[in-house]
């Protein structure tokens, strides 16, 4: 069984940690693997449901953004998971950047700081470290 760890600097640059080989890239858990999970292969309903939402989740949104430092797929902390990744539609995902301060009142929007207070187990090294699915 093949493990990986993931890690992130919170500002978005991916450490040292991350590198990792071209067979261990193959072997990791892929964003179409995290968008079948957390969307049931698209059978579940948006859960943004925001003002254009067009219903079904076909996409994934990260409360703790990529470009924040956050991961874009699964990690082995099913808790972690389910608040980071959201079953969204597309219309949902593209309000939630339009509008961020909506988005960030209705909690879909967190910051590094605020995950760090909420998962403290996954920053005892200051920095977002958790074993790949
Ligand atoms: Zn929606």
């Amino acid at each position: 069984m093949k493990t990986r760890i993931q890690s992130y600097d919170g500002e978005g640059r991916p450490s040292s940690l991350r590198r990792q080989s071209a067979k261990r890239r193959r072997s990791a858990p892929s964003r179409a693997k995290t968008v079948r999970q957390v969307t049931k292969n698209k059978t579940v309903r948006c859960r943004i449901d925001g003002p254009y939402c067009s219903g079904r989740a076909e996409t994934v949104h990260e409360k703790w953004k990529r470009s924040a430092g956050g991961p874009h797929i699964l990690t082995r902390d099913a808790q972690f998971n389910a608040f980071q990744f959201v079953a969204c539609c597309r219309l949902c995902n593209g309000w939630v950047e339009d509008a961020p301060t909506s988005a960030r009142e209705l909690g879909w929007v967190w910051t590094y700081e605020e995950v760090a207070r909420l998962f403290p187990q996954h920053f005892l090294t200051g920095r977002f470290l958790v074993r790949g699915d």
